[in-house]
């Protein structure tokens, strides 16, 4: 038997279309890859503040795994890596223009620029340009513009990785350096939960 009944929207699907799993009497779950990506969407849309709180606490555990093996991913198959980024561009050509949008973020440009003009929010370095221009900071457990948190100048961008990980590095060892990351952080997870449309 290679194909089944989905119980949600009944169709007789093939079992490559039902998402694999191994508490399930065939290895497959019940309900069709369709239907299971559906529910999935509406329940993220439904719980989504608790659960961006789940993906934040996966991702904070996971995340040098995580990063090590998309890494290794993208070393070995640099060419479906190639082809899978002409095939998002091809599909979302509104992020085509990185005249006009951070690639990354999907925001606009004159935002991330304006925010450029800022000092670093956790040491106040002033604004500086080019090569050594402030880095646009974003909540890496989310993506899209509304993960964008605020304007870091590199050194305390790469120093705040290693402070949500706990580690003491440089500048992090230094506790009014800490303190100042801590209400950097507080002041935006404050500003996400408290946005009325956040995510929306
Ligand atoms: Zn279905
Ligand atoms: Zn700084």
């Amino acid at each position: 038997m290679n194909e089944k009944r989905c119980s949600q929207c009944s169709l007789v699907r093939p079992l490559t279309e039902f998402h694999r799993a191994n508490n399930c009497k065939d290895g497959r779950r019940g309900d069709c890859k369709a239907c299971a990506c559906k529910a999935q969407r509406a329940h993220r849309k439904a719980n989504l503040e608790s659960v961006r709180r789940d993906d934040r606490a996966y991702y904070a555990a996971n995340r040098e795994a995580k990063c090590a093996s998309k890494a290794r991913y993208r070393e070995e198959n640099p060419d479906a890596v190639r082809e899978s980024g002409a095939r998002h561009r091809k599909a979302h050509p509104e992020t085509r223009d990185a005249a006009q949008v951070h690639c990354r973020l999907g925001v606009l440009r004159e935002v991330t620029a304006e925010l450029r003009q800022r000092p670093c929010e956790i040491c106040g370095l002033p604004p500086r340009s080019n090569a050594r221009q402030h880095h646009i900071d974003h909540d890496h457990s989310m993506n899209g513009p509304e993960s964008v948190r605020g304007v870091l100048c590199a050194g305390c961008n790469s120093g705040l990785g290693y402070h949500e990980r706990g580690k003491a590095w440089g500048r992090t060892k230094c506790p009014a350096w800490q303190a100042s990351a801590d209400a950097y952080l507080e002041r935006h997870q404050i500003q996400l939960s408290a946005s009325p449309d956040a995510g929306q």
